[in-house]
C-alpha cells in the first residue's frame, strides 16, 4: 500500500495522533508528505505546514490525500469535504496503520485478530457490535477543580484511583462482548495522577480488538519514563487539554513527549464549554426528551465504561454514581453482574445502542448552555 504514495505529493488530513503518527511513518519510508491540512488549525506540524482542505489541494499537482480522523463523524464529514473539492478517492489511515504497528513491532498482539477488528470499523453491517469511541475513567482524583467539569470530579468528596485489577478485568470482559472499539480513551479525572497506569496500559495494548489508544491529559502533570515508554512502545497517543494557563506544563509535555517517541497532540478547544454540571430536573416533555437524545452528538462520541457499567454518556455513569439522578437498570450494561453471560450482556448492548428511546439522565441535562473553559471552583 505503501508504494501507491510514493513520488506523490501527500496530504495528511488532520493534525490529531494519527496524522502525527503517519508524518513519522511515512518519513521514515521515504515517502513526501508536503503537508497537513486542517479545518481548525494553522501553522507548521513536524516542520510540514498546517493548509486548509482548499488551499492544499489546489497547492500540490495531483496530490494524494490520506485521511487520519479516526473518529467516524468527523472522518465522514471529512470525505464529503474532499468529494466536494474533487478529490473522490483519497486513502484512509486505517490502510496503513495496521502495516505500521507490525513492522514497527508496536503492541503484543495477534496481528491477524487486529487486521481483522480494523476491517469492521467503518463497517455498517447490523450484526457488527462496534464501539466507535470509548472512555474509561481510571480516578476520580484530578489536580485541576474546574468549576464545569462534566465528568463532575470536583463533587467527589473521597477522589480515589479505581483498582488496576477491576479496569483491566472489565475493559477484557468488555472487550470480549463487542467487535471492535474503534478509539479507547483513558481519563480520569487526570489519568497521569494514577500510580499504575503504565500496567494499566500494557494490559489494554494487548487487546486485538481495540484499535486506536489515546489518554488525554490536562497537561499539567509530565508522565513518568515508565508509562511514556509503554506509550511509546505501543504507539498509544496523549490527547492534551488545552485549558490555557492551567494547562501550565503543556509545552514541557509536549518536548517530553518527542524525545520519547510519545505522539501528542493538542486537542483545539473551544473558547466556551457547554454546561452539563446543572442538575436540575428539566421536567421537559417525553418527545422533546427523545428528540434531544437522537440529536445528541455527546453520546456518539463519549460512550462510557465507568467502574465496570457501559453508559450511553458520561452523565448517565457519572451522575449515577453520585446520585445525583436515580439509578435505572435500563440505561446502562453491567459488565459487573458475573450470572450475565457474554450472550445476554450483547443482548443488552444491542438494545441499549439502538434504542429509540432516552435515558434518564437526558432528564436532567441542560445541553447547550455556554460557559468559560476550565473556570475553577
Ligand atoms: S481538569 Fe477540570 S475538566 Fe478535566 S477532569 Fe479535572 S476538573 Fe474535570
Ligand atoms: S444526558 Fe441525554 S442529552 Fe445529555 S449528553 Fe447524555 S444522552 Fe445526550
Amino acid at each position: 500500500m505503501l508504494e501507491k504514495l510514493r513520488d506523490k505529493k501527500i496530504i495528511l488530513f488532520g493534525t490529531e495522533n494519527m496524522g502525527n503518527l503517519l508524518y513519522k511513518y511515512f518519513a521514515s519510508q521515504g515517502l513526501d508528505v508536503a503537508c497537513f491540512s486542517d479545518n481548525l488549525k494553522t501553522g507548521v506540524m513536524n516542520g510540514a505546514p498546517i493548509l486548509s482542505p482548499g488551499q492544499a489541494w489546489a497547492k500540490f499537482d495531483n496530490p494524494v490525500v490520506v485521511v487520519t480522523a479516526v473518529n467516524e463523524f468527523t472522518r465522514s464529514a471529512i470525505l464529503n469535504q474532499l468529494a466536494g473539492l474533487g478529490c473522490d478517492s483519497p486513502f484512509s489511515w486505517e490502510q496503513f496503520y495496521p502495516d505500521y504497528l507490525k513492522t514497527g513491532k508496536k503492541r503484543d498482539i495477534d496481528h491477524e485478530s487486529f487486521s481483522h477488528a480494523v476491517s469492521m470499523i467503518y463497517s455498517h453491517d447490523k450484526h457488527i457490535l462496534k464501539i466507535p469511541m470509548l472512555t474509561m475513567p481510571i480516578t476520580t482524583v484530578c489536580n485541576l477543580k474546574c468549576k464545569h467539569c462534566s465528568y463532575f470530579m470536583p463533587r467527589f468528596e473521597k477522589p480515589r484511583h479505581f483498582s488496576k485489577d477491576d479496569l483491566i478485568q472489565n475493559i477484557r470482559r468488555f472487550a470480549e462482548c463487542v467487535d471492535v472499539i474503534n478509539v479507547l480513551t483513558i481519563l480520569g479525572g487526570e489519568a497521569f495522577t494514577h500510580p499504575e497506569l503504565s500496567d494499566i496500559l500494557a494490559s489494554v495494548s494487548s487487546i486485538p480488538n481495540i484499535v486506536f489508544i489515546q489518554v488525554i491529559t490536562n497537561c499539567t502533570i509530565i508522565p513518568a519514563d515508565k508509562t511514556l515508554k509503554v506509550m511509546a512502545d505501543n504507539a498509544i497517543g496523549i490527547a492534551g487539554s488545552d485549558y490555557g494557563a492551567f494547562s501550565a506544563k503543556q509545552n514541557g509535555l509536549y518536548d517530553t513527549c518527542v524525545a520519547a517517541g510519545v505522539n501528542m497532540s493538542i486537542r483545539v478547544t473551544n473558547k466556551t464549554w457547554s454546561d452539563f454540571n446543572c442538575n436540575d430536573k428539566t421536567n421537559r416533555s417525553a418527545a422533546d426528551n427523545s428528540k434531544l437524545f437522537k440529536s445528541c452528538w455527546n453520546r456518539k462520541i463519549c460512550s462510557q465504561l465507568y467502574r465496570g457499567e457501559f453508559h450511553l454518556c458520561n452523565l448517565s455513569a457519572i451522575k449515577m454514581d453520585l446520585g445525583m439522578i436515580p439509578r435505572v437498570r435500563e440505561d446502562y450494561v453491567d459488565f459487573n453482574d458475573e450470572t450475565l453471560n457474554m450472550q445476554a450482556l450483547r443482548q443488552e448492548m444491542k438494545n441499549l445502542l439502538n434504542s429509540e428511546s432516552y435515558i434518564s439522565a437526558c432528564d436532567f441535562c441542560h445541553f447547550g448552555k455556554v460557559i468559560p473553559v476550565a473556570e475553577q471552583a
